[in-house]
């Protein structure tokens, strides 16, 4: 039932890679809400009558994938609504602030966060959401790790302001204004929330039940989260769900020899046509972080020739996953000379945002002092 259906697979296997990975992405989330109905079908069958559980969704900072992995359900959408009340999700539903701080504490039975903590807003309404909530699931690699907008650490608000506000070479703006948290007009004032000096973790700033990363989390985490709901059987707090303790290597179909790299490329200096499939790909030069993230999502971006991110987080046991992420990258180069080595190692392009994209705030580095 939870498992990615292929409808045609020789049709698949001619389709370019990008909607491979959206078509399975798709038969995912369908497969999510088919269990989802099925299981709440059930419940009701039975003749034993329960309230539909309460769930919120909530984005602070992050860029909405989370929610697209939802609302790319379409019309299915009509399903999860049978299954689960949903009383909050600014991406869909016009629900104000307010009508949360009207409920009473524990009311909400899971709320889902993704998202960064990277203002005053998203601060308060995970403040707000862990009051009124019985489960708090820090969703997706933006609330567990800091992803993406967590690369605003290398620097922090003023500086990140000043460029985007007068110094970039796409600003016209002589007068350097501002965005201002608050603004007097005709009638009242008008309010913005204020920019943290640097990006949190949800697990950061409040107290989190459950871990799911992925960027976006695959449909079984969700699954996951739900099912243990809906049945009573929820993982000890604390747990990360929907994932095993090994590495995405491990999950990884591509043959695995001794690594001995000379070359680095990034994806786009490789014609797609000169990938071995069936080889791994960081022996082929390809930068990948298998051997460092966490295994869960089935090893989706080798499958099409990408290397991996490392969205799932950093394996078990693996402290800070940059560091370990450039360790087994260095241990793969094959050369003594130290001159030779350094020219190999240069061709890494970005390498914070190479080995920390989705973990800095999360990392012992964590943000710029
Ligand atoms: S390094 Fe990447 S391509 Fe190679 S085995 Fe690991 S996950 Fe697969
Ligand atoms: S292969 Fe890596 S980057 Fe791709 S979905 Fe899996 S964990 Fe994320």
């Amino acid at each position: 039932m939870f498992t990615m259906q292929h409808s045609d697979q020789g049709e698949e296997e001619n389709e370019p890679y990008y909607q491979r990975l959206i078509h399975a992405g798709l038969n995912q989330a369908f497969s999510v809400l088919e269990s989802l109905f099925f299981i709440t079908l059930t419940l009701y069958g039975r003749g034993r009558p329960m309230a539909k559980p309460k769930f919120a969704i909530y984005w602070a900072g992050s860029c909405g994938g989370c929610e697209i992995a939802f609302l790319d359900i379409r019309e299915k959408i009509l399903d999860v609504d049978k299954a689960v009340d949903l009383v909050f999700c600014p991406c869909i539903m016009d629900t104000k602030y307010k009508d949360i701080e009207a409920m009473k504490d524990g009311e909400i039975d899971v709320c889902l966060f993704n998202g960064s903590i990277r203002n005053e807003e998203n601060l308060h309404i995970a403040e707000l959401l862990r009051k009124k909530s019985k489960v708090m699931v820090a969703y997706g690699s933006c609330a567990t790790e800091g992803c993406v907008p967590g690369l605003g650490n290398l620097t922090n608000a003023e500086e990140i302001q000043k460029y985007a506000f007068e110094t970039s070479p796409s600003t016209g703006n002589p007068d350097k204004i501002r965005p201002r948290a608050e603004t007097k007009v005709k009638g009242g004032k008008l309010t913005l929330p204020v920019m943290c000096d640097y990006v949190r973790t949800l697990g950061q700033v409040i107290d989190v039940d459950y871990f799911m990363p992925g960027c976006p989390p695959v449909a079984d985490q969700i699954w996951a989260v739900i099912e243990a709901v809906l049945t009573n059987a929820l993982p000890p707090k604390g747990s990360v769900v929907g994932v095993n303790p090994k590495t995405v290597c491990d999950e990884c179909d591509r043959e695995k020899n001794e690594k001995r790299v000379k070359r680095f490329f990034r994806p786009h200096e490789v014609d797609p046509k000169d990938i071995d499939p069936n080889l791994c790909l960081l022996e082929q030069g390809i930068v990948c972080n298998g051997p460092a993230t966490r295994a869960g999502c089935g090893a989706l971006c080798p499958q099409v020739n990408l290397g991996c991110r490392g969205c799932y987080g950093p394996a078990e046991g693996i402290e800070d996953m940059g560091g370990k992420l450039a360790g087994s990258i260095a241990s793969v180069i094959d050369s003594d000379d130290p001159e030779e080595i350094e020219r190999i190692v240069s061709q890494i392009v970005d390498p914070v945002g190479t080995f920390y994209r989705f973990s800095l705030p999360s990392s012992i580095l964590g943000r710029k002092v």
